[in-house]
């Protein structure tokens, strides 16, 4: 039987006529299912990217790009799809038109979005906007039609299915927002209507106290078995004292809306026995629907058929699996606002190897916000996922808050949110990260007031 995602993308190849014909017998060999599936893809792939310049062309931002005038690029990624060839050649070809077109910066985006319209304002379903991250620059407006919104939802009715099931009356609550059209629950509650799966949306915990506990309480009383939530959140409530109780409920956990470093999941799984943490990693550019993890855990599956992904180094070098780069995405399916290799600002790598669950989709792992860096004027410098990934590790810790080293002593200085009473020894590991510069550290208990450190991580540039 095939994997989950692949299962609903043959049905895609087959429709758009690009899975080759198998005899009886080969369809009874899995390896000859999944040869077919990658030819199918890899096909298909090049038929969306053709259809994607076909889109871009009617923007006003890639309208002038000679590449697109001539045709020519179109022309030829439709005339490889029709060769015999085997799926590794056609995905050559594929990357070899991808190096013909340019980058999109993401600020780009930010200062006019109209301008990657594709389609007009009538045809507009959803719009979100997302604030420019690290700047105080325009916030970015991303436009979806209807076909765009509903190919999320295809991707969260598929993707949600290692998390819940009908057959054992799960409920599901997201702790995000969102009734907006366009919103993560807004597609959300419309993917688990299919099922259909209970679905309730309590939104992010609030901050301060009795607020919290009596929200708390509520969502014990809804009994969820599945929480959809933002990483150090979602560790905030676990090791929170009522966690026991939401625990009694709970068997999954999918983390979305920031990197989750690995010591944080190994955290959430030990506070929460019995309860599985699933990976989901998404851009408000794409539809917020780009990779979620099987139930081997071995990194989110990308979404391929929808979306052409690179990493890149910064001279803009294509880096292969197991190196870390910037990722770069171009859209093979949104309708609304075509990309063409843009520039996410996340870093990733592709994983290595295969994943046991067979699925022909490439998985990736993802480091957070290139810009989240702390630097000392020496030139040393430290991604902050790398603090992440120490201080969520400790006992206790539910939030922490960075402060870059500036001038006058260049002191990078580290407040974390604690829930226990003594201190917790820093471990050794950020001493030696932190190779003799300056840092301190301070903890801080009172977890329930306003301004707890919580949600997304963040390198703040002065106190
Ligand atoms: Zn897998």
């Amino acid at each position: 039987m095939l994997p989950w995602l692949d299962r609903e993308v043959l049905i895609r190849l087959k429709k758009a006529e690009v899975y080759p014909e198998l005899s009886p017998e080969a369809e009874d060999n899995p390896l000859e299912v999944r040869k077919a599936l990658e030819l199918g893809l890899a096909r298909f792939r090049l038929l969306k990217l053709a259809q994607t310049l076909d889109r871009a062309f009617n923007t006003v931002f890639y309208n002038s790009l000679p590449v697109l005038i001539s045709g020519k690029l179109k022309e030829s990624l439709l005339d490889t799809a029709k060769t015999p060839l085997p799926a590794p050649y056609l995905e050559e070809k594929l990357y070899q038109a991808l190096d013909k077109l340019p980058l999109t910066a993401s600020d780009q985006l930010a200062q006019a979005p109209e301008m990657f319209l594709a389609v007009s304002q009538s045809e507009v379903a959803g719009v979100v906007t997302v604030p420019t991250s690290g700047s105080t620059g325009p916030a970015k407006r991303i436009f979806g039609t209807s076909a765009d919104l509903e190919n999320t939802e295809d991707f969260y009715y598929f993707g949600m299915r290692n998390l819940v099931n009908p057959v054992l009356c799960d409920k599901v609550a997201l702790l995000m927002s969102g009734q907006r059209p366009g919103s993560v629950g807004y597609m959300l509650t419309r993917a688990l209507e299919r099922w259909p799966i209970p679905i309730s949306v309590p939104g992010f915990p609030p901050l301060g106290q009795p607020e919290l506990t009596q929200w708390y309480e509520e969502l014990i009383k809804y009994a969820p078995t599945c929480l959809v939530g933002v990483p150090a959140q979602v560790l905030a409530l676990a090791r929170h004292e009522l966690a026991p109780e939401l625990n009694e409920s709970l068997r999954t956990i999918l983390l979305s809306g920031d990197v989750a470093p690995r010591s944080l999941v190994m955290a959430l799984e030990e506070e929460l026995p019995g309860t599985k943490v699933f990976l989901h990693y998404g851009q408000t550019e794409f539809g917020l629907a780009g990779a979620v993890e099987c139930r081997y855990h071995t990194g989110p599956h990308l979404r391929e058929a929808d979306l052409l992904l690179e990493i890149i180094d910064q001279d803009g070098k294509r880096l292969g699996p197991g190196q870390i780069g910037e990722m770069v995405i171009t859209s093979l399916s949104r309708e609304a606002m075509p990309l063409i290799r843009y520039k996410t600002g996340d870093l990733a790598a592709l994983a290595v190897g295969f994943c046991p669950c067979g699925s022909v989709f490439r998985r990736i792992q993802t480091f957070g916000r290139i810009l989240d860096r702390i630097c000392w004027p020496d030139g040393y410098s430290l991604p902050l996922w790398k603090i992440s990934e120490v201080l969520y590790g400790l006992p206790g810790v539910v939030g922490f808050k960075a402060l870059s080293p500036e001038e006058p002593d260049f002191c990078l200085k580290l407040l974390v949110k604690t829930k226990n009473e003594a201190e917790p020894v820093v471990k050794n590991e950020l001493k030696e990260l932190l190779k003799g510069r300056k840092w301190e550290i301070s903890f801080q208990y009172d977890l329930l007031e306003k301004g707890q450190v919580t949600g997304k991580q963040i390198l703040y540039k002065s106190e």
